[in-house]
């Protein structure tokens, strides 16, 4: 299997120990379930790898904007993760868990005024800059309320990481960050240290997302640490932080290869502390923020099958009870995503089709070339694997569908609702 929570016991599909055909039974379908002591693993490897190849200093961050609501803060809260948050909605969320926003960096690439007054009001530790128009807001409102802001600057170190287009973000022509080859960087880092209510913390970059490849994050990290040496010699600023980013890759389909994330942060430790020693620089504070891969392999989604469709010397469907308002990736990126019959995990899987939501709406696929037992069907249990990341985040009411409930595993027999199914009652809720 993909990933060590997924089990197949007398025919059902188990995730996290527990059988995912009873989960669906007790709470319905479609269903999101989320393994809490996955996560919690995961803040556990990053944070040991960073202690152990960065020192006490170095912090991962839980990028919230990959799975988002009130629980999962309190875990990050009781691991000790740092947090980035991309709006005032995610700041609402994260204070409503009690986190304390200390702890939290404000990412995103145009923060309104009120973003900023919201989050100042309630003691944000860090804005993420992502560009000059920002820093002038950012130093505005700081002055109003007599403080002293940190912030750190977005800057894109002009690398492709090779994945899709539309989660490749580190590129100089990308609409994130300020761009060091055209000398933007140096002006917006200028202009911070002349500001007299901020105080600038060092720099950021963020590559991309579902990444494996390489040595992208290494030589990220050469970029980064040479443009700090050359604005140390050019205006004698040294960064004491340095954010690597997120987009470690996670394992969503056999073919995608295994990512061992210590390994990782060894490896880019290595390349921080060659690049260190080559321009002449102490190891900074590095951070980074892993966002899918803490949290992707610990979701998975039941759905219920419903109508198949046998288009003879074509094609085969069989259509869910959810589809793009529960998980839109497919249709965003095509995405790939393994399917699994939760309640046939002995039938032999000779059966190929795609597996399609219910919308009104062609581009509406959850996966397309899916082996499935012949005899799959109504009231047959679906199970798409790894969807703990983007899935519930990225939710719409599209169809006015209302979104499944999230419900936590742990410690192989407990079970527990997170975030409750939504209502029709939900649909007109806003409606005057
Ligand atoms: C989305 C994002 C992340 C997290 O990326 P993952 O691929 O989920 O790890 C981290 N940092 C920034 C700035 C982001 O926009």
């Amino acid at each position: 299997m993909i990933c060590d929570n997924i089990t197949a016991k007398d025919g059902i599909l188990h995730f996290a120990g527990q059988n995912t055909v009873e989960l669906a039974k007790k709470y319905g379908t479609p269903l999101y379930l989320l393994d809490e002591d996955k996560i919690r693993e995961k803040c556990r490897i990053y944070k040991n790898a960073f202690k152990k190849y960065f020192g006490d200093n170095a912090k991962p961050l839980y990028a919230s904007k990959a799975n988002c609501f009130k629980r999962i803060y309190e875990i990050m809260r009781e691991e000790n993760m740092g947090i980035d948050v991309v709006s005032s909605g995610e700041i609402y969320v994260a204070l409503k868990a009690g986190y304390d926003l200390s702890n939290a960096y404000f990412h995103s690439n145009n923060k309104t005024d009120e973003d900023i007054a919201y989050a100042m009001e309630n003691g944000i530790g860090c804005f993420v800059a992502d560009n000059i128009e920002e820093v002038k807001a950012v130093e505005a409102e700081a002055a109003r309320r007599g403080i002293t802001q940190r912030l750190s600057l977005r800057l894109t170190p002009g690398i492709d990481p090779h994945t899709y287009e539309a989660i490749a973000t580190g590129k100089v022509d990308s609409k994130f960050g300020t761009p060091i080859e055209t000398g933007q960087a140096d002006e917006i880092v200028e202009f911070t240290l002349k500001q007299e209510h901020i105080l600038l913390e060092g720099y950021h970059c963020h590559v991309g997302s579902q990444v494996f490849g390489e040595d992208i994050f290494e030589r990220a990290a050469e970029v980064m640490l040479e443009f700090s040496a050359k604005m140390r010699d050019k205006l004698g600023f040294t960064a004491k932080t340095i954010d690597l980013g997120g987009g470690y890759g996670v394992r969503y389909v056999e073919e995608d290869p295994e990512f061992d994330i210590e390994e990782k942060v060894g490896q880019v430790a290595e390349a921080v502390k060659a690049a260190c020693a080559k321009f002449g620089l102490e190891v900074p504070e590095i951070h980074m923020e892993p966002g899918r891969s803490i949290v992707a392999d610990a979701g998975m989604t039941l759905y219920t099958a419903g109508t198949v469709k046998i288009i003879p010397g074509y094609k085969n469907y069989v259509s869910v009870d959810g589809g793009m308002p529960d998980n839109p990736r497919f249709a965003l990126y095509g995405s790939s995503y393994t399917c699994l019959p939760a309640n046939k995990m002995d039938e032999k899987r000779d059966f190929e089709c795609s597996v399609v939501g219910r919308c009104c709406e062609s581009g509406d696929i959850i996966q397309e070339h899916v082996m499935m037992p012949s005899s799959i069907g109504r009231y047959d249990i679906i199970a798409v694997c790894t969807t703990g990341a983007y899935n519930y985040s990225m939710a719409s009411n599209y169809n006015k569908l209302p979104r499944p409930p999230i419900v936590m595993l742990r410690g192989g027999n407990e079970d527990y609702v997170a975030v409750k199914r939504e209502t029709l009652e939900d649909m007109a809720r806003n409606d005057v």
